[in-house]
Order: C-alpha cells, then sequence, then structure tokens
C-alpha cells in the first residue's frame, strides 16, 4: 500500500506475512460455486485464486498524526507457539525491519490498538526477550476495549480453572497479559478517543467487544475495519460471516451497517486481511457491492 492520507494524518501498512492460505468456503462457509463463478471477473485473481483459494494479508496500520503514532492490530508475532497454526508458528518475520523502512522503530508507537483479541491481531504487542514475552513497544500505551478484553479474561481463567487449552492459541497469555503485567494496557469503552477526530468504537460480532477505529480529519474519512470483513467475496452477500466470527448473525449485522454507510462514499476502507494494496474504497454495482483500490 502507498501511503495514504487522512487529511493532516498519514497511513502506511506494515506487512508481516502474504498469500493464498485456505480456501474461500473454507474462511466463509456458506459461500456457493455458484456465487463464486458469478463474480470472478473482479474477485479473480486478485482476492481469490483461480483455483478458489483466499489472498490474504497479514499486516499492521500505521496511523501517524503531528502528535501520536498510532500502531492498529499487531499481526501474528515472532516465536510464539502456535503449533496448530504452523503459519504463525515460531515464525521469524521481518515485521520490525518493515516497520523501519518507514522510518519507524518500536520507542516511535504512542499506542497500540488491537481491533480484537485474536491470535493475528496481538503478536507483535510482545517480543521474547530472555525468555520473557516483553512488551515490544514499551513506551506505547496499549488501548483494548473493556468488552473484549473481559470476555477473553474470563475465558482464560476458566481454561486454567480447568486444565483446557488456553484461548485463542494462547495469544492471551503471551501477547495481551504481558502488556497488562507491565503497566502499559488501557482498558476502554466505545467512544475512546485517541486524540480528537480519532475514536475507537465497539463493532461486536466477529468477537464479543470487537472494534473499529474512525479517523476523521479536515474533513476526510478513514476506517480501520480490522476482520469486519476477510475477504471481498464476502460483498457479494453480507450475510456471509466467516469461520471465524463468534456471533456469526451479529458479525453480518455490523458486516452490513458499515458496508451501507460507506458505499459509493469517498471512506477510505482499511481492511485487516484484504491482499495488497489493502486499502480502497466500496462501491455498489446492481444487487451487491465490490471493493476498489483506486
Ligand atoms: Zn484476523
Amino acid at each position: 500500500m502507498q501511503t495514504q492520507k487522512i487529511g493532516q494524518f498519514k497511513v502506511d501498512m506494515v506487512l508481516e506475512s502474504e498469500g493464498s492460505f485456505s480456501p474461500l468456503d473454507f474462511v466463509v462457509p456458506g459461500i456457493t460455486a455458484e456465487q463464486i463463478a458469478a463474480h470472478s471477473d473482479w474477485l479473480k485473481p486478485v482476492f481469490v485464486t483461480d483455483d478458489n483459494r483466499v489472498n490474504m494479508s497479514f499486516h499492521s496500520y500505521v496511523l501517524q498524526t503531528p502528535k501520536h503514532n498510532i500502531l492498529i492490530d499487531a499481526c501474528a508475532g515472532n516465536d510464539k507457539e502456535r503449533p496448530l497454526r504452523p503459519p504463525w508458528h515460531r515464525q521469524q518475520f521481518t515485521y520490525l525491519q518493515n516497520m523501519a523502512k518507514l522510518g519507524l522503530q518500536p520507542n516511535d508507537i504512542d499506542f497500540v490498538c488491537c481491533t480484537h483479541m485474536h491470535a493475528d491481531h496481538v503478536g507483535w504487542n510482545t517480543r521474547l526477550h530472555n525468555g520473557q514475552w516483553v512488551p515490544t513497544f514499551p513506551r506505547a500505551r496499549y488501548v483494548f476495549a473493556n468488552a473484549e478484553y473481559s470476555h477473553w479474561e474470563k475465558v482464560h481463567r476458566h481454561a486454567v480453572a480447568h486444565g483446557l487449552d488456553a484461548p485463542n492459541h494462547g495469544s492471551f497469555a503471551d501477547s495481551v497479559l504481558p502488556v497488562v503485567d507491565a503497566g502499559l494496557a488501557m482498558m476502554v469503552d466505545s467512544g475512546f478517543e485517541f486524540e480528537a477526530g480519532i475514536q475507537l468504537q465497539l463493532a461486536p460480532g466477529h468477537t464479543p467487544g470487537n472494534c473499529l477505529l474512525d479517523a476523521r480529519s479536515n474533513g476526510e474519512h478513514g476506517v480501520f475495519a480490522g476482520d469486519i470483513l476477510h475477504t471481498p467475496a464476502q460483498l457479494i452477500d453480507l450475510s456471509l460471516s466467516s469461520r471465524f466470527c463468534h456471533d456469526p448473525v451479529l458479525a453480518a449485522q455490523t458486516r452490513s451497517e458499515l458496508v451501507h454507510q460507506l458505499a459509493d462514499t469517498s471512506t477510505l476502507l482499511f481492511t485487516g486481511h484484504f491482499p495488497s494494496p489493502t486499502a480502497g474504497r466500496i462501491i455498489s454495482k446492481n444487487d451487491h457491492f465490490r471493493f476498489e483500490n483506486n
């Protein structure tokens, strides 16, 4: 993604990984071969491969304002034990080097904002140092939605008490709790403002406390939507939730509201997993919507 502007704000993308990881009908159960075929003219080959796999990207955004550098979502991270997810297991991604190419070091980040607490959105919250998980961004305040934190904290406590598998592949324990223990976490409610014009808003369904980040400056508008959409193929039918959605019906409602709100406007949508260039606009087309990068 080229650097994007929202008024006086600047947005860059920090890539962790990109590729065609899974079949589309695995990521989006319920999508039909007929639907894919009817929309292959715009979905393929950029968003969906010829053999119907989803092209996905794992990345963060850095929203730079005159006052703050805000990192939005934190990918899967390095050295994490994720045996059930090989693409995230004991990885050595060049993520921090990619961030350095933007002229940014970990100490330059003022806020880290995770739209939700799945393992591919919290990983870089921490890094392994002398066998311990320590905050990667030591000067940052890590902003979490109260509703999201309290949900996963409860699930985590239950798992520990009953000897069950740790939630989210262990990422709550190795990528969330260490920043809480370090005193760097801020639990906030919907409507929290990082600064004038930049607001966290609850957008539940994908997870109980899933959020989006809304940015407005000088009449321009951008939305950082995390996993409200995983692939543009969901724009064919807004009721198509992903396999990873906690409440597929509520996720569909949230998705539909956002898409109808943004369609055919100048608002830039910064997606959580669409392939590069990852940001674009939603347009309406006959009985469905599409995603366009230019
Ligand atoms: Zn995700």
